[in-house]
């Protein structure tokens, strides 16, 4: 299969993002306004914080304010897995906290659950689909390594079925595939973009002002509150604000060594026909992940196409967020190359889109959470490409953080857990910080090819807790 020819009417544009749903641009905040809660950033950080809120208090006067659209980052542009992990998975908790485990992982499957929940209290078509995930191993090496990983989901309450070569063929039909661990209860499918427009619409019903284009550049504290200044001069008071920005530069300068924004890229086909997808199988409809180091994540939509999307984790030197980087053809190369080989039945299938979206990687792989200004101003990111579902979460630790609905240094489950109240190890500043991704990904790299052999600068950083994912 030509991989340029199958790229070649591929459009460079977040295919969720182009659909007919997408509301219209709403208004930028003008003037000076004041308000109980600012949200800073309208991704599921922001949104999340400012529905929780309003639920947690309907009293309080909520402002999001959003630099660009809503959901038009990282949000509205990802893979749609919504995983309960809220650790990045379970390997990851359990080596960095083993005795908060068992309480992360029912705050989690509860946090799903809520997800699905508001999305039917609020009306939200989010195409969202309880499929769970598939983990495939499409090499000899990886395969104890999900016998592994099926017996530590078992110890912790989960039931995984593992599949061995010909189960997880029957289940989808790739000839690479030797063993697979199918969770049926951990993740859903969601149509991402319509995750977060529907976010926005049920924060509006409960009375929040949603203002978009309204970048905020200035952030200090005063008498009456803190003040945030838009880039085109508007004004806001908030008696305590919520800070949701990403991987984009923080307003809080303290932020800027834990989080380095990572480019992750998807391919979108076209839908495939009823006889494309009968040569395939993928009846139960699983999110799918393979278990190199370097992985794949891919998922059908509700009109059967496949998104195809990871492998490559792009970091640009000095932290660099720019629209070009959003396309990178090398990649879409790679992708497209590694989607035929997987499913060579499909070598008549094109690509519709191809784009990329920046993850906040920080060195611990999951959220990390703080406040400042006294306690006025909370903050979570870092969820290294597993936020869909996890952002839910961090908000409710934010909301927690800063009082909301509770009484005056009222602590709670979330903020007594250690992962709430420890911080990532920083990144080291340029030009040492690009030198060192760089040498990790190359090792990454280097691993896969080594049936999954770590040499020496990832054992230590194993050793010392640390890593670059996505
Ligand atoms: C290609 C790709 C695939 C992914 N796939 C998955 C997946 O399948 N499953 C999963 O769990 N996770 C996935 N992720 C990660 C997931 O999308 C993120 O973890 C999640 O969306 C983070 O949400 P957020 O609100 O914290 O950040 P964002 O969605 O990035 O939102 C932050 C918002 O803040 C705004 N902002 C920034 N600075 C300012 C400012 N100064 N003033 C006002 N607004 C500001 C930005 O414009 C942006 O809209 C993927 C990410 C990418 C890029």
């Amino acid at each position: 299969m030509d991989v340029q020819k199958a790229l070649a009417d591929a459009e460079p544009k977040p295919y969720w993002l182009q659909d007919p749903a997408r509301p219209g641009a709403g208004s930028p905040l003008e003037g000076a306004r004041e308000c109980d809660l600012a949200v800073i950033g309208g991704g599921y950080s922001g949104l999340w914080a400012a529905l929780l809120a309003k639920e947690r208090d309907p009293s309080l006067d909520v402002i999001v304010l959003e630099a660009g659209r809503i959901g038009g980052a990282a949000s509205g542009r990802n893979g749609g897995f919504c995983a309960a992990s809220l650790t990045h998975g379970l390997q990851n908790g359990i080596g960095r906290w083993p005795d908060d485990m068992h309480t992360l992982e029912r705050l989690g499957w509860d946090n799903l659950r809520a997800i699905g929940d508001t999305l039917t209290r609020y009306g939200i078509d989010a195409e969202w689909e309880p499929t769970g995930e598939l983990s495939v191993a499409t090499e000899e090496w990886q395969v104890p390594a999900l016998e592994e990983a099926a017996e530590t989901a078992i110890e912790l309450g989960w039931e995984p079925v593992l599949l061995d070569r010909d189960a997880v063929r029957a289940e989808v039909d790739s000839p690479t595939y030797l063993a697979g661990l199918w969770d049926p209860d951990a993740t859903a499918m969601v149509h991402p973009a319509k995750l977060a427009w529907g976010l926005a619409d049920a924060c509006r019903s409960l009375g929040v002002r949603v203002f978009e284009n309204t970048g905020i550049t200035g952030l200090r504290s005063g008498i009456r509150g803190l003040h945030l200044t838009a880039r085109h001069g508007a004004v806001v008071t908030a008696r305590r604000v919520v800070l949701g920005t990403g991987a984009f530069p923080p307003l809080l300068k303290r932020l800027r060594g834990f989080v380095v924004p990572v480019y992750d890229y998807a391919l979108m086909t076209e839908p495939l026909t009823a006889a494309q997808r009968e040569a395939i199988g993928w009846k139960n409809r699983q999110g799918i992940g393979d278990s190199a180091n370097q992985f794949h994540y891919y998922r059908l939509t509700a009109d059967d196409r496949i998104l195809w999307g990871g492998y490559d984790a792009i970091y640009h030197y000095g932290n660099a967020i720019r629209s070009d980087l959003e396309q990178r053809p090398a990649t879409f190369g790679t992708l497209a190359r590694h989607f035929y080989e997987t499913f060579p039945q499909l070598e008549d299938v094109r690509f519709t889109n191809a784009w990329g979206g920046v993850i906040d990687t920080c060195s611990r792989f999951c959220a990390f959470f703080g406040t400042a200004y006294d306690g006025r101003l909370a903050y979570a990111a870092g969820y290294t490409g597993l936020g869909v579902g996890a952002t839910r979460f961090g908000a409710d630790v934010m909301l927690d953080l800063l009082h909301v609905g509770l009484a005056p240094g009222e602590e709670t489950e979330r903020t007594r857990l250690k992962m709430v109240r420890t911080k990532p190890v920083p990144f080291p500043p340029e030009p040492l910080r690009y030198g060192v991704i760089e040498l990790t990904r190359r090792e990454i790299a280097r691993a896969d090819r080594n049936a999954g052999r770590r040499g020496l600068w990832l054992h230590t950083l194993d050793r010392l807790g640390l890593g670059f994912d996505s």
